[in-house]
């Protein structure tokens, strides 16, 4: 027996090593573990012979209690060992460790009774300590236990007892205790220690949140635990986790963060060190304090600015601190009259922000820089005084003749903060004079059909002395694309040439050394209609003046029929009747005003006495010569009538030595130029005949001929300015060929300037337009002609009328949109002659229109009742004014159009369609139009392609030549719908 026992202390000394050196898993919680009890264990044995306690130490002296039977030699065992009463806590799986060790029955030789390799397992709940009290009946069975090893063979061949270790579980536990017992049948075995345990999810911080010790329970379900935030968080999701029954944590949700002023550091919220701070709530670390900032502090939750240092309501904590900026520099100051414009360079230190503005106050001083007070009232700033963000500032309004102080300040975001730290810039300057300020009313005096006389009071602030008034008149409906000024000397104007029944808007302003002022506002005023209404007091007695009248009439017809037959006496073809009307062999409408040919008159100086004013000499001051005409010189100088203000003008003179044809000749073109008053033909404002020299005064034109005119101003006006002189060319053409007056030598060296661009038409004269004019040429027929400007018929056979003058106009528009270039460049007079003839014409200026040099094209249509009347041309020139993007279609473009002939003369601009076929190549395609109901180059301008294939077209190249040309054809027409030109 005791040589067994030996045997088995070896085993548990060889084994209790390991047993010793192991740890317990943190999720493991021990109810009993009989190797750390220190005393006695108090378990009972039944029978007291059988479970024998064996006390002893370990290698480090550390007691230890070991149970074991081996009653191997003897039958019938049932040996019971019973702990003492275990608590179970809040636990309801309990885990039941053992570590033993079990004689192999072979290794024991000569046994007598039965030999086990097996003990069993019991357990007894209770609520409580029941004692000694044992009834074995009780229990009830875990496991029956049985050893994985019994021997450990070594190298030397010995055999070494192993250690077992088995685990059970036990449960669900429901009462609050119970007892574990240990049956042996028969073996031989030491019990070396008992763990029992349960197992729980140990305490733990994650998330920044603590979750506490958690027993899970016996189910399979998980146990959800809240966790609550570390110390300086706050909850962002309420942070969650889950317990498994393994005494595991599962599943975190949610999370806590860390307060400002505080970072995370080994799982809890620690505060910011000094210099560094935290300024919003979060797991990030704490910065470091931005530049010219501090904090000696921890746990901050911003820095300190530096001195001098400041941070705007709006700066975030992370900014720099910053200052306001420096002042602006290098100031400049434009002063122009009453207005300065006030101009500098940013500031060279910013305060370290971008938030600069300026704000610029103005004072206005006395002498001395003490005597400034701040400026009152109207000036105005452009485009404000405060907040600029643009270094530049328009001060307008000020005083005439007064210093002026300004200061620009540059500020920040900062500036506010810092009142003491503000710096600016300052300029003094002194204003000039100003210009006069806006005529405030224009009365009415009276008005005609043709005329209205104005009046108005000088601006309540001329600020110096005015030299002259600008007026501006404009018919109403036009909306100012067209409009005529005249200077007045003193406040007041007759506007003449106007329309009968007519809106006209004015507009006055003021002049002075320092310049116009600015315009009054639009003054409306209406001619007298043509004819009055007759109302029922007047109706009679105008019913008496009728028929008074016609029978006067009647009686003086009558009359004079009867004396003529009696006298036999045959008036010249000079008759005053022809004259009243008939002009140049037209028949003038009814109503209209029509010229008369001085020719008509047997003297000639009887003509120039009815149409022109007789001058006396003194009233006329020559000043220098502009220009030679071909009686003489011509001047410009002043003309001061009698109670009438001094105005420039235009001085011809007849040369000493003239013959009396010459003299007539000479005044003939006053007695023409007399008869129109029209704003776009040259005004007379008188002769003088009765002493000498003989001249002719006219209203001066300052910029003279409009060919040379041109010429010095190549490519200077914009478009919508040519097409504005062109108009006003053909406005005095419709007034000529209204009154039936051919000019026959119309040309751009015809045409003066003024000093508003305003184009009139001048140079009237009877034979001299055959004999002064340098471009005329003789022709086969006898005559001198101007070729280049001359139409085919007037050429040929003298046929000169308004249509020729038409031919003549269109050639005007060449010479304007080539800025003066010659008609036909070096061509000779008879190449020219023979060009026309053969079907050429002129190709479009450079940066032409579409629209104008269709209208030229249409000017020289060979036949001449084709030709566009005057009052069309007028039309035609102020639809495109109005729609000024009419004009941007160039003829460079048509050229680039795919497929289309290259010369644009083959555009000619109303024709049929069969000569529009002709032209673009596709005369085969004539019938096809025809047949599809297409009559007229209206409808044509409004097929699509579609149409096109549709009417029979069939080879692609021709549909696109025939769209493309449509294009064009639609532009045209575009412009002349309505009532400008008829197809
Ligand atoms: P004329 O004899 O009309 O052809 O005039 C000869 C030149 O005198 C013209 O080419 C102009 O340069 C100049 N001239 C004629 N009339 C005026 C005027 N009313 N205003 C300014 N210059 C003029």
């Amino acid at each position: 027996m005791d040589c067994r026992l030996g045997v088995l202390f070896l085993a548990i000394f060889t084994c209790s090593c390991g047993a010793q050196l192991s740890s317990y898993p943190s999720n493991e919680v021990n109810l009993l573990d009989s190797k750390a009890s220190q005393g006695e264990l108090g378990w009972i044995s039944y029978p007291s012979h059988g479970w024998e306690e064996i006390s002893g130490v370990d290698e480090h002296y550390t007691p230890i209690h070991t149970f074991q039977v081996c009653n191997i030699m003897e039958y019938n065992q049932n040996n019971w060992l019973r702990t003492t009463w275990i608590p179970r806590n809040s636990a309801q799986k309990i885990y039941v460790e053992l570590k033993f060790t079990l004689r192999d029955c072979n290794s024991i030789p000569l046994v007598l009774g039965t030999c086990k390799e097996t003990f069993n397992l019991y357990y007894l709940e209770s609520d409580e300590d029941q004692g000694a009290k044992f009834r074995e009946h009780q229990f009830s069975k875990i496991d029956t236990i049985a050893a994985d090893e019994s021997f450990t063979q070594t190298d030397l061949g010995d055999r070494i007892l192993k250690l077992n270790t088995e685990v059970r579980e036990v449960g669900p536990i429901t009462r609050k205790g119970f007892y574990l017992a240990f049956q042996d049948l028969g073996a031989c075995v030491a019990l070396v220690s008992v763990r029992v345990y349960f197992k729980k999810c140990p305490q733990m911080v994650r998330n920044l949140a603590v979750f506490p010790d958690t027993v899970p329970t016996d189910s399979q379900s998980l146990v959800e635990v809240q966790g609550s935030c570390v110390n300086n968080s706050k909850e962002e999701e309420t942070p969650k986790m889950y317990c498994s029954t393994e005494g595991e944590w599962l599943v975190p949700i949610g999370q806590c963060l860390c307060d400002i002023g505080y970072e995370e550091r080994t799982f809890s919220c620690q505060a910011c060190r000094p210099g560094f701070y935290k300024s919003s709530s979060g797991n990030m670390k704490c910065s470091k304090c931005p530049p010219n900032s501090h904090t000696y502090q921890e746990g901050s939750v911003y820095c300190v600015c530096d001195r001098n240092y400041f941070r705007s309501e709006d700066d975030p904590a992370s900014m720099a601190c910053s200052r306001p900026p420096s002042a602006p520099r290098n100031v400049i100051s434009i002063i122009n009259e009453t207005s300065v414009i006030l101009d500098w360079s940013w500031p060279t230190d910013t305060g370290g922000r971008k938030d600069v503005t300026f704000n610029v106050v103005c004072k206005r001083c006395g002498r001395g820089q003490q005597q400034c007070e701040p400026c009152r009232g109207a000036v105005r700033f452009l485009p404000r005084p405060t907040g600029l963000s643009n270094t530049t500032v328009t001060v307008a309004d000020l005083l005439a003749h007064t210093n002026y102080t300004f200061e620009i300040e540059a500020l920040n975001g900062v500036s506010a903060l810092a009142p003491t730290q503000r710096q600016y810039a300052a300029v003094t300057i002194t204003t000039n004079q100003a210009a006069p300020s806006p005529v405030a009313v224009v009365r009415k005096n009276k008005t005609s059909q043709r005329s209205i006389s104005l009046s108005w009071q000088e601006p309540e602030r001329p600020n110096g002395i005015i030299l002259d008034y600008e007026v501006k008149y404009y018919e109403k409906q036009e909306q100012e694309t067209s409009y005529t000024i005249l200077r007045a000397k003193g406040t007041n104007v007759t506007l003449t040439g106007l329309k009968p029944d007519t809106t006209y808007a004015v507009q006055i302003r003021a002049r002075t050394a320092a310049g116009y002022g600015s315009s009054s506002k639009k003054f409306e005023f209406e001619t007298s209609p043509e004819s009055f209404s007759i109302t029922s007091e007047n109706s009679q007695l105008i019913l008496i003046a009728i028929c008074s009248a016609v029978v006067i009439i009647f009686l003086t017809v009558v009359g004079y029929i009867l004396v003529s037959r009696f006298c036999g006496h045959r008036r010249s073809k000079h008759s005053d009747e022809k004259r009243m009307n008939y002009g140049n062999g037209h028949l003038r409408l009814p109503g209209v005003r029509t010229y008369v040919d001085p020719h008509t008159y047997e003297d000639p100086s009887q003509a120039v006495h009815e149409f022109a004013k007789e001058l006396d000499a003194s009233c006329i001051a020559i000043d220098k010569v502009v220009g030679a005409g071909e009686f003489g010189e011509v001047c410009c100088g002043r003309l001061k009538l009698p109670s009438k203000k001094e105005i420039c003008v235009a001085i011809k003179t007849l040369k000493a030595g003239y013959s009396e044809e010459q003299r007539r000749d000479f005044l003939s073109e006053a007695s023409i130029m007399g008869q129109f008053d029209h704003p776009n033909i040259i005004r007379l404002e008188g002769v003088v005949t009765r002493s000498k020299p003989v001249v002719i005064v006219t209203e001066f034109m300052e910029n003279g001929s409009l060919d040379s005119f041109l010429r010095k101003h190549d490519a200077q006006f914009t478009v919508i300015q040519l097409v504005g002189m062109l108009r006003g060319i053909a406005s005095g053409m419709k007034h000529l060929s209204d009154m039936g007056y051919v000019h026959r030598d119309l040309a751009a060296r015809n045409i003066l300037v003024n000093s508003n661009l305003v184009c009139k038409v001048s140079d009237f004269g009877l034979s001299r337009v055959l004999e002064d004019d340098p471009e005329a040429a003789y022709t086969t027929t006898g005559g001198k002609i101007p070729i280049r400007w001359t139409s085919p018929e007037a050429i040929a056979y003298r046929k000169f009328s308004s249509a020729s003058d038409a031919w003549s106009y269109g050639i005007v528009m060449w010479e304007v949109m080539s800025y003066g270039e010659r008609p036909y460049w070096e061509m000779s007079n008879q190449d020219v002659i023979l060009s026309i003839e053969e079907g050429y014409r002129l190709p479009a200026p450079m940066g032409c229109p579409v629209a104008l040099h269709q209208l030229m094209l249409h000017c020289w249509n060979k036949e001449r009742s084709l030709r566009p009347k005057f009052t069309d041309v007028v039309s035609f020139l102020d639809k495109l004014i109005r729609n000024p993007s009419s004009l941007l279609m160039l003829v460079e473009d048509i050229q680039s159009f795919p497929e289309s002939p290259g010369d644009v003369s083959d555009y000619p601009l109303f024709i049929s369609i069969s000569d529009w076929l002709d032209s673009i190549k596709m005369s085969q395609y004539k019938s096809y139009f025809l047949a599809a109901g297409y009559t007229t180059l209206d409808s044509v301008s409004r097929m699509t392609i579609e149409d096109v294939r549709q009417i029979g077209v069939t080879l692609i190249g021709h549909q696109r030549r025939i769209v493309s040309s449509i294009q064009t054809l639609r532009l045209q027409l575009l412009h002349v719908h309505d009532d400008a030109f008829h197809v």
